[in-house]
Formats: structure tokens, C-alpha cells, sequence
């Protein structure tokens, strides 16, 4: 696909073949950015960091030459363009292997944020035996009264755990079993057409003005919970919309066959919470939330970072591993010694 294409015309296209993708939760995002920081989706604890999935890549490089990248063609550049983020190039195509899913099991549970001290844990508790066909969320949201939100949501404070199930019906039914019996107001969960896995986040359609955080979070205790749940559990008012945990390991833990720079996260849980910054002072009191969240979960974070999830400035030796860091520097000396390139992560 060429370089400003969204998911959900990808996610659409594939469609049309029993197929689908490595999406992430919305479907407004474009795949190069997406992909080239590494990618969370929720395929992702049975099929890895969507940038694995890259089969090529054409980038205009910064002396102006347009060059493909694949495992056969420039393939140091091709190792480094897979986590580089825009910091080798401007991407203009990129060819991804699909998933052979035309429907999937997907959908989201749904409780009042009162209910968050049983719910929390007991999706932790889950999340440790779940198989890697699952890959889920739990968020803790907090809606402010607006006529255009659905009324389920509308000034509302919940809990929600979302993602999809790999698996056949009776499998799904099984495994989502547990989380059921925390009787959720809402359940959504089903087997729906591939391209709806795109909307079982509730993701704005478009663009949305936020300030997010992040951490790579290892297993998580009850002090944890204690911890997560004094900002943002019943009775809080923390000014995040968003406090999200996804549930990462698996695949997406696995350093990839074949993979580049970037090709799995270890850790836990991604901590992600998000403001709404409507404005600069809203966007000052959103980010002292979101890392008032992150120092919080502090002593469970680990160094590293997911690139697509890291929207402030990060020392960005912390989205690879030592070795591939250093390596990664070399291609970029090379490729862009005269630093043209300004990515949203400067290497
Ligand atoms: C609503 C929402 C939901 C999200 N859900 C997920 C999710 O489920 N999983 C996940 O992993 N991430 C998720 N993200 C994060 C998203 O993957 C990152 O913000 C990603 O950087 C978006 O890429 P973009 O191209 O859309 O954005 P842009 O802002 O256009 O790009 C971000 C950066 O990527 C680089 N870049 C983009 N395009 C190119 C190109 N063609 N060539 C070279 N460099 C390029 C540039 O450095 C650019 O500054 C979500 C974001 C939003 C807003």
C-alpha cells in the first residue's frame, strides 16, 4: 500500500479475499507510521508486532533515491527500516503478509467503574493463563456528558475489556468464560466480520487533540492493582479518559525469525493513559495525569518502550535491544549522515 493509506481501507481491501491484517485499534491510523514503530494489535499475542509482517518497503532515502527494501533486495536497510519509525526515510510503499481471517471472535465487556476492584484483578488473573489467541485491554474510562457519546458511555465512569478471541465459538465461548461471570453490563463479544475488530475499541473515527503516556509494564501484584486503582479507581478523579492496560507476551514478547530492528516487546502489560487536550492548559493538566499514572506503576515498569506507543520524547535506545540499538545507529550513519531526517523518535 503507499505511504499515507489508512488501516481501514486495508483492513476493507483484505476483506474482499477472506483476509485481513496486523491492524491496531483504529482504523484512522496509516500503516506506515504504525508499522514502522512497531504495531500492537489484537492479533498480536498469536501473530507477533505487526512490523513483522512487512515483506518490503520502497523509501525515498535522504540523498533523494528511491530504493526497495526486502530480504533480498538493500537488506541491512530493510533489517533497519522495521522499527526505524521516519527516521531513515520517507516511506512511500509497503507490502505486508495478511492473516487468513475473514471473521474472528471480537468484542468488549463492559462494567461501571465501580466494579473496577473485582474486574481488575481478576482479568489480571486471567490475562496470566490466557492462550496467545487472546489479546485484550482493560481500560478504566471516564467520559465527560456529551449529547454526541452513546448513552452507555455518556458521563459515565467504566471499565471495559476488549480484544479478540482466536479461536472456534465453543473455544472463544470457554475461554471468555470467566470474565463473563463478573456479569458485565454489556457484552458485546461474538463472531463478527474482520473488518468490525476495528470498532470494539471505540476509537474516535478521526483525529481527537490528546496527551498520552507510557510504560512497559512486568507482571503485575496486588500491589499493583492498589496502586493502578488509587488513581484512577472508584471514587478518583484522575482527568485521564483513558487508563489502559493491553495485554502483551506471547508472540509479541518473541524476538521474530527473520525480524529487523524492532521486532517484539518483552514485558507484560503496555500502560497507555490518555487525555483529552482541547486546549494548551488541558493538554498541561492531561500529561501531569498521565504521568502521575506512570510514576504510580512505576516500580512494575520495565526500561523498554513500545515506539507506537510512546508519544512524548523518549530516549529512544529503550524501544531495542542493545545490540540491535548500536547496529540500527550505524545503518542510520550511513543512510542519513547529514541528519535530514526528523521523525516523530529521533534515532
Ligand atoms: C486512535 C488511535 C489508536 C491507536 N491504536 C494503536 C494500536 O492499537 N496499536 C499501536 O501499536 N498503536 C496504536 N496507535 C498509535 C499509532 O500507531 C502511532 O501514533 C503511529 O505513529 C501512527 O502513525 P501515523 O502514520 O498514523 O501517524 P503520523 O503522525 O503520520 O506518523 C507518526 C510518525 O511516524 C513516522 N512516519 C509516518 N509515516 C511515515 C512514512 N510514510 N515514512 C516515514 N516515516 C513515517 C514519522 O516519524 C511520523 O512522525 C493508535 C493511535 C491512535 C491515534
Amino acid at each position: 500500500m503507499l505511504g499515507g493509506t489508512l488501516w481501514q481501507d486495508v483492513v476493507a481491501a483484505a476483506a474482499t479475499h477472506g483476509l485481513t491484517a496486523l491492524h491496531g485499534s483504529a482504523g484512522d491510523v496509516a500503516v506506515a507510521g504504525y508499522v514502522l514503530g512497531g504495531g500492537l494489535s489484537f492479533y498480536g499475542r498469536q501473530h507477533g508486532l505487526a512490523v513483522n509482517a512487512v515483506t518490503a518497503v520502497e523509501l525515498v532515502t535522504p540523498d533523494g533515491r528511491l530504493v526497495r527494501a526486502s530480504a533480498e533486495e538493500e537488506p541491512e536497510l530493510f533489517w533497519a527500516v522495521r522499527g526505524s519509525g521516519g527516521s531513515l526515510g520517507v516511506v512511500v510503499a509497503v507490502e505486508i503478509a495478511l492473516l487468513p481471517y475473514a471473521d474472528v471472535v471480537a468484542g468488549m465487556l463492559l462494567w461501571d467503574r465501580e466494579r473496577a476492584p473485582e474486574v481488575l484483578p481478576a482479568w489480571l488473573a486471567w490475562t496470566r493463563s490466557a492462550p496467545e489467541s487472546a489479546t485484550t485491554s482493560l481500560r478504566v474510562m471516564s467520559f465527560p456528558p456529551l449529547p454526541e457519546l452513546p448513552p452507555f458511555l455518556a458521563g459515565r465512569d467504566v471499565v471495559v475489556v476488549d480484544g479478540a478471541v482466536l479461536e472456534d465459538d465453543d473455544r472463544a465461548a470457554e475461554l471468555l468464560a470467566p470474565l463473563r461471570a463478573l456479569a458485565p453490563e454489556i457484552d458485546t463479544f461474538g463472531r463478527v466480520p474482520a473488518p468490525a475488530v476495528l470498532e470494539v475499541h471505540m476509537d474516535p473515527p478521526g483525529p481527537v487533540p490528546a496527551v498520552t503516556a507510557h510504560s512497559v509494564l512486568g507482571e503485575l501484584d496486588e500491589a499493583a492493582v492498589a496502586a493502578f486503582l488509587e488513581q484512577v479507581g472508584p471514587g478518583t478523579r484522575s482527568g485521564l479518559m483513558i487508563a489502559e492496560l493491553r495485554h502483551l507476551g506471547g508472540a509479541i514478547a518473541r524476538p521474530a525469525v527473520g525480524g529487523g530492528a524492532l521486532s517484539h516487546v518483552p514485558g507484560s502489560y503496555a500502560l497507555h493513559p490518555v487525555a483529552i487536550a482541547p486546549t494548551p492548559q488541558a493538554a498541561v493538566a492531561g500529561r501531569a495525569a498521565a504521568f502521575a499514572l506512570l510514576r504510580a506503576m512505576a516500580p512494575w515498569a520495565q526500561v523498554n518502550l513500545l515506539p507506537t506507543f510512546t508519544d512524548t520524547r523518549a530516549d529512544t535506545s529503550r524501544f531495542f535491544d542493545g545490540e540491535d540499538w548500536a547496529r540500527l545507529c550505524r545503518v542510520r550513519d550511513v543512510v542519513d549522515p547529514r541528519r535530514v531526517m526528523q521523525a516523530k523518535h529521533d534515532l
